[in-house]
């Protein structure tokens, strides 16, 4: 019979930044009927795309944001 010797490390889960990492991209829903913003690397966009769609829809005053960020696990002590 063998036995194995196992070691555990230690990990910490960040928001990504590398260079590989995909950009943040922010989206406004609009609550009302579901339309969003197409998503883009600037938070404002979005939210001139709301104040665009509530323009055009008065009766569609409540909104989400949606934010894709990338994070990923680093390595930390060994234990
Ligand atoms: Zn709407």
């Amino acid at each position: 019979m063998t036995r194995a010797t196992y070691r555990f490390r230690a990990h910490a889960l960040t928001a990504d930044e590398t260079a590989e990492a995909d950009p943040t991209l922010y989206a406004m829903e609009c609550k009302g009927c579901g339309q969003s913003s197409d998503g883009a690397e600037e938070a404002k966009d979005g939210t001139e795309w709301a104040a665009d769609h509530f323009k055009a829809n008065p009766s569609h005053p409540t909104y989400r944001e949606h934010i894709a960020r990338s994070y990923r696990f680093e390595p930390r002590e060994w234990l």
